[in-house]
């Protein structure tokens, strides 16, 4: 059996000035602390705002907190004429680790691509940061009963172009998108079918090695409540968390669901 350890994420939007930011990450550790969380068991990362990135690293660094941060963002270029976008280098420079990259709100209000997120994934990649590559259906994509091909046609695009080495080293976020932000939370048996889709075009399209090595996330409205038997699939290492990561002791119920 794969072993591939869980990751939690949460994905702060475009919420927190940096006050709160540091008082969530110092808030979400200790209450993690308490509960004796074993961070090898569980890896727990946070992706503020661009605007926040520099109190994370601050606090993350001086504390020698064992919380990751990613951004929400990337740019696919390295440098130059470029007005409002963040290289990879500039992140890695903050001590970033993590990058999403396609979520359905930059799909939807930027009008961005496949192409666009693989050049996004690429970006990271050779930054040495680890793409959190978001894909999944809309509504009308559900209801018509295409939410597999649907969404291995988004894995197809954000992948062409990437090697098996570096294909490896990525995170899936399957994040169905009816159920971001609407309370309406995906049954375990979608998340799985969809997570299980995704792996499979994985081994297809690289190895069952490479399947086997990248972590398939599911987001959308996941809660405390309901984590567990999200977490309970084989095919589902662990989540992409929106609004319930804004809550220090909601996102740490989330990380130790088990
Ligand atoms: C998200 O923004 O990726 C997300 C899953 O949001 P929520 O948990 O609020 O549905």
């Amino acid at each position: 059996m794969p072993t591939r350890t869980p990751l939690m994420a949460g994905n702060w939007k475009m919420n927190l000035d940096h006050h709160e930011a540091t008082h969530l990450v110092q808030k979400l550790a200790w209450t993690l602390k308490d509960a004796k969380h074993d961070f090898s068991s569980v890896e727990v990362v946070v992706c503020p705002p661009f605007t926040d990135l520099r109190s994370v690293q601050t606090l993350v660094d001086a504390d020698k907190l064992e919380i990751g941060y990613g951004s929400q963002d990337i740019s696919t270029e390295a440098k130059g004429a470029y007005t409002g976008e963040i290289s990879a280098a500039m992140l890695t420079k903050l001590g970033v680790s993590y990058a999403v990259v396609g979520h359905s709100e930059r799909r939807e209000n930027h009008d961005e691509s496949d192409a666009l997120v693989g050049a996004k994934a690429k970006a990271a990649l050779g930054g040495g940061i680890v793409p959190i590559i978001c894909v999944g259906e809309g509504l009308d994509v559900r209801q018509a009963g295409e939410q597999v091909p649907h969404t291995l046609a988004q894995v197809d695009g954000a992948f062409d172009g990437i090697s098996a080495e570096d294909a490896a080293k990525t995170v899936i976020a399957y994040e169905p998108v009816w159920a971001i932000g609407t309370g309406e939370v995906a049954t375990p048996e979608d998340a799985q079918e969809v997570c299980a889709a995704i792996r499979g075009r994985l081994a297809e399209l690289y190895s069952t090695e490479v399947a086997d090595a990248v972590r398939v996330l599911y987001g959308g409205s996941v809660k405390s409540g309901n984590v567990a038997t999200i977490m309970a699939q084989a095919d589902v290492d662990g989540a992409l968390v929106g609004g319930a990561s804004l809550d220090a002791e909601e996102f740490a119920a989330i990380v130790r669901y088990q």
